[in-house]
């Protein structure tokens, strides 16, 4: 069964796209709260988010920003009031899989409901794989060989950037950028700190240091 995150402050058009959707069989979740949104959208509980523009505290371009810095698969579908072509673009720029403006149809919603969840079923990988390390993209699990590994939901992000691109250097920067966001400064430790834990648990010459340069994933 499809879980959807709908991150909708008008109280009005939340119950109406929730009751629904419930009704078209999908489990749902409502939130009125941008940063609710984003920590829910990351929490890997969720197979699309529809997303309103215009919510409190975290605007919805802006969760969307932050939450492509970390996945790109999760398909999302934005929500909004300005029909504006300006708005489309930035949506679709900031890696918006669809755009919906307000007032819709609920027919509507939910046929392309359907169809990005199909697309992304049919597109995404349910795994990631490199020599003994394997990571379950649905479930969220991480395997050696075959020991089950606990990894924190933030060592998991940055392994499936690891595991993405293989052989590439990846810079700190870079991995701060797309597994962080926007949560720490550039001059933080943290990526070479969660190195250090992946390599605990994956093996110490899992992870090669590139001097100067970065990580790659061996
Ligand atoms: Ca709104």
């Amino acid at each position: 069964m499809s879980r959807i995150l709908i991150a909708e402050d008008e109280e009005r058009i939340s119950s109406f796209v929730d009751k629904g959707l419930r009704a078209a069989g999908y489990t749902t979740t409502v939130v009125a709260h941008g940063g609710e949104a984003l920590e829910l959208a990351l929490s890997g509980s969720f197979d699309l988010v529809l997303l309103d523009v215009g919510l409190p505290g975290i605007d919805g371009f802006e969760v969307l920003r932050r939450v492509r810095a970390q996945t790109s698969t999760l398909p999302v579908i934005m929500l909004t009031a300005r029909a504006l072509v300006s708005d489309t673009v930035a949506g679709l720029d900031g890696g918006a899989n669809d755009y919906i403006p307000k007032p819709f149809k609920f027919d509507e919603l939910l046929a392309r409901v359907r169809l990005r969840i199909r697309d992304a079923v049919a597109v995404a990988p349910a795994s990631l794989s490199r020599g003994a390390v394997t990571l379950d993209l649905r479930t969220r699990r991480a395997t050696v060989g075959d020991r089950t590994v606990d990894l924190s939901a933030r060592e998991f992000a940055l392994a499936e950037e690891f595991l993405q691109h293989p052989d590439q250097v990846l810079s700190r920067e870079q991995l701060l950028s797309r597994v962080w966001g926007l949560d720490f400064d550039p001059g933080s430790n943290v990526v070479d700190v969660y190195v250090r834990y992946l390599r605990a648990k994956f093996g110490s010459d899992s992870i090669e240091t590139v001097r100067g340069m970065g990580y790659r994933l061996r």
